[in-house]
């Protein structure tokens, strides 16, 4: 069993863009700046949010981060997409999900240009995947397959079972496995919460991609020998051994999965480190070749 190590993966793709950061100065071409928005005051976001700007900023990159208070309207917030559209400085931004109630998220993402969707949520991209086209692909399912790439992990001809639909990791890895392309090739079977038997699914999956947020869900029975399994899941679990009261578990059963597994990523240190990697990554291609 091989783990894959998520963090070394990400550290050398940003040594990676460091350098090539490094190459554009020295050639006074544009650098990369990426903007955040963030909305209120959520912890996580806070703390993903302030990665995200630090990561930029030691790579090199021009990073903004803009915060709005969690009373803003929708109108205002538009109104600042709008002004991000049309800043020549800004190559690309997110913002920060989830929103408040009050505002209605979709509204904002779809609002996003296309060309600076650096998530690559908003529909022009998501249909662009569909495609096979050149986009902005999401973080995570990008992660994933720079993951799959990396460790050289044969892909083509093999059954990929993606358990999860959702459009930020199960729908975009499912386009991205069955892609004519390496990463991809896969036979793909999408699983979510209405499939029948799910075990039967897992069990026949070369590559088992677990999205579901159900901590430890994927226990040894549903995986067939020798299997890449790939977890996605991150939930906080109450732990009164940790000194923050919670630990992470994945959505599979590491101890018990692990040793039935050819490669495995371990949570935490698999796909999470691999988000920022591919959000520099897309920013990069935003600003172009300029
Ligand atoms: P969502 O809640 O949006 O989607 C979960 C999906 O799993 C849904 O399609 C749901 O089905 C399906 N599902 C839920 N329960 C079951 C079940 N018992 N059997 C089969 N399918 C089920 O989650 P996300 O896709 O946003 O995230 C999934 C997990 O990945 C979460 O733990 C999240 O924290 C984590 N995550 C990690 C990231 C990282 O960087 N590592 C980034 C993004 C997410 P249905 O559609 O029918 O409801």
């Amino acid at each position: 069993m091989i783990l894959i190590d998520g963090k070394a993966v990400s550290e050398k793709i940003q040594e990676q863009i460091r350098e090539e950061v490094a190459r554009r100065k020295a050639e006074g071409r544009r650098i990369p700046h990426l903007a955040a928005v963030l909305v209120g005051n959520d912890g996580a976001s806070e703390t993903y949010v302030g990665s995200k700007v630090r990561t930029c900023e030691r790579i090199g990159f021009h990073s903004t981060l803009i915060r709005l208070p969690e009373t803003i309207s929708e109108a205002e917030l538009l109104a600042q997409v709008h002004s991000l559209n049309e800043n020549p400085d800004i190559d690309g931004y997110i913002v920060q999900l989830p929103l408040p109630k009050h505002i209605n998220a979709e509204k904002i993402t779809y609002a996003i240009s296309p060309e600076k969707d650096v998530d690559g949520f908003h529909p022009a991209n998501v249909g662009k995947l569909a495609l096979g086209l050149p986009t902005f692909i999401p973080a995570t399912p990008f992660g994933i397959v720079q993951l799959l790439a990396h460790y050289g992990i044969a892909t083509e001809g093999k059954h990929c079972v993606v358990v999860g639909r959702s459009n930020i990791v199960g729908m975009p890895m499912g386009l991205l496995m069955s892609r004519n392309a390496y990463p991809g090739n896969c036979t793909v079977t999408i699983t979510h919460s209405r499939t029948p038997n799910l075990a039967e699914e897992t069990r026949r999956a070369d590559i088992l991609i677990a999205a579901l947020g159900r901590p430890e869900f994927i226990k040894a029975d549903m995986v067939k020998e020798g299997a890449v399994v790939i977890d996605v899941g991150i939930t906080r679990v109450p732990d009164a051994s940790k000194k923050s009261g919670y630990s992470i578990k994945g959505d599979v059963a590491f101890d018990e999965v692990a040793p039935k597994c050819s490669y495995i990523t371990p949570v935490p240190g698999g796909v999470g480190p691999m988000t920022i990697a591919s959000l520099l990554k897309n920013t990069l291609l935003a600003c172009g070749e300029e």
